[in-house]
């Protein structure tokens, strides 16, 4: 039997499924390519690992790419031997046909090496120890020694002081070597296995489930799931059913709402759901009147678009700290169509003090502001604390937010909901006409890749493109809410439950 060679990911792809691997050697062409989000996820990876070498100066980065693999081992061979080197990136070991490029692999002073697994994360995954297994495994069974092994992800403790970023502080060494080590017998075995298995011609038959999502995404989900026949309104569709509870379901093979028994434990909101799909009909069981009666005029209605850089920027930002880059915000006054501000952070400098102004100015200082979901507040929290001097009046607007989605949650469910009360699922139902399909961004991941490329691009044309597309993207956003109050003014009018 030909042995089938196997990097470290399709390692890791077949520890999460063998027919994910069989697909990954054998029908590529099956795979969803990554979207525009994903790209931007894995190019965060890469700055990660590029500034993660900065804390190993003199390190030697081991150049031939994965086209080059026997000179990448030659290479790693010669940097080791001639002793000089610290540490080495990229560095190439094979052991029984498993190939593995470590991210980082560092001379300890008392002879021997640490092994460096590098994350764009800020905890420990068991699926990181995994990698780090399989790395160790190779490492020492190619000759070298390893006698560490760790674990690099960002920390989220670490505050930037706006001025110089200090490595040692931004990530966190996470010891891994026992733990690591307690894997090696079993990674001898899953090798044999999954090399085993794909010398068959024919890919094993594993069904989708949970393990798709476990520890990633499985790129061969749509190719998997293609001819499965959905129910109506599937149990997932039950807001918040605990993992036990679904569990149960399963198990009674029950996968449609209108099946859960009567004496099953559900929620309210679980209960409400269900009759809802049984009747096929909308149901208002929340008192929405009452709720808008604490609305105070004039009404406005704020959304904030945020970035969040991996590796922090701006003062008093740790990693992955949301950062707000632009506000929209309608006004409505009794008998006028709503008025439209916003503000957009154009250079890449911290955009917090200016928005922060622009927006204080905006909210004037009377009458509610609708957001949907406490996102809105939490930003104008943080930015509060960021921004001393205007903490006050950031404090002023934070206690006249007014969220609209209890009021939906608590009072309406509409079968289209599907289960969820984001602002996507529930405009198409209560305000038709408000969706994003004419936008060139729709939704608020995209928002912020395209913000942090525009800001990157040399291209003013592009850029300016790029302001505009977020521009309307915010201020579509606002104005869905605008819609969004009409119509549930609009359903508490109706007679209640
Ligand atoms: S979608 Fe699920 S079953 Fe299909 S290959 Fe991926 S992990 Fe395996």
């Amino acid at each position: 039997m030909r042995r089938q060679r196997l990097s470290k990911s399709r390692f890791m792809s077949g520890l999460q499924c063998h027919l994910r691997l069989w697909y990954e050697t054998r029908r590529p062409d099956l795979r969803s390519e990554p979207d525009e989000v994903m790209r931007a996820v894995f190019e965060t990876g890469h700055e990660v690992g590029r500034t993660a070498c900065l804390l190993f100066p003199g390190g030697h980065d081991v150049s031939h790419d994965h086209r080059h693999i026997p000179e990448a081992l030659e290479e790693t061979r010669s940097v080791i031997e001639a002793g000089s080197a610290p540490a080495l990136f990229e560095a190439a070991f094979e052991h029984r046909g498993v190939l593995v490029r470590a991210d980082v692999i560092e001379r300890l002073p008392g002879g021997g090496w640490r092994l460096i697994e590098v994350k764009s994360a800020t905890r420990l995954k068991d699926a990181f120890v995994r990698d780090a297994a399989v790395q160790l495994w190779v490492l020492k069974s190619a000759g070298l020694e390893v006698r560490d092994a760790a674990v690099l992800t960002l920390d989220r403790d670490y505050v930037h002081d706006g001025v110089t970023l200090d490595l040692d502080s931004l990530f966190r060494f996470h010891p891994v070597f026992d733990e690591a080590h307690g894997y090696r017998d079993t990674v001898g075995a899953e090798v044999r296995q999954m090399q085993r298995m794909l010398s068959r011609r024919t890919a094993p038959d594993i069904a989708p489930g949970d393990h798709c999502f476990e520890p990633y995404a499985c790129p061969y989900h749509a190719h998997c799931t293609r001819d499965a026949v959905l129910p109506d309104h599937g149990i997932d569709e039950l807001p918040r059913l605990d993992v036990e509870r679904r569990e149960e379901l399963v198990a009674a093979g029950i996968d449609e709402i209108r099946d859960v028994p009567e004496d099953f434990p559900l929620s309210g909101l679980q209960g409400i759901v269900r009759q809802t799909i049984r009747e096929g009909r909308a149901t208002l069981h929340g008192d929405i009147a009452g709720a808008l009666a604490d609305l105070r005029p004039p009404v406005r209605y704020l959304d904030f678009e945020t970035f969040a850089p991996a590796i922090p920027r701006f003062a008093g930002t740790r990693p992955f700290d949301a950062v707000p880059f632009l506000f929209s915000l309608h006004t409505e006054r009794e008998g006028t169509p709503p008025v439209h501000v916003d503000h957009l952070h154009e250079s890449d400098d911290d955009p917090r003090p200016e928005l922060a102004d622009r927006l204080i100015e905006a909210a004037g200082r009377d009458g509610s502001i609708c957001t949907y979901s406490a996102y809105e507040r939490r930003v104008l929290r943080e930015l509060g604390e960021a921004l001393p001097n205007r903490a006050g009046e950031l404090r002023s607007i934070e206690a006249r937010l007014f969220d609209l989605l209890p009021v939906v949650r608590d009072g309406y469910y509409h079968p289209e909901f599907r289960g969820s009360f984001s602002i996507k699922s529930v405009l198409p139902v209560l305000a038709a006409g408000s969706g994003y399909d004419d936008l060139a961004i729709s939704d608020g991941r995209t928002a912020a890749v395209r913000y942090a490329a525009a800001l990157a691009s040399a291209n003013p044309e592009e850029r300016n493109r790029t302001f505009a597309d977020l521009r309307a993207y915010c201020a579509r956003d606002t104005l869905a809410l605008v819609k969004l109050r009409k119509a549930l003014s609009n359903l508490g009018r109706e007679p209640g439950p």
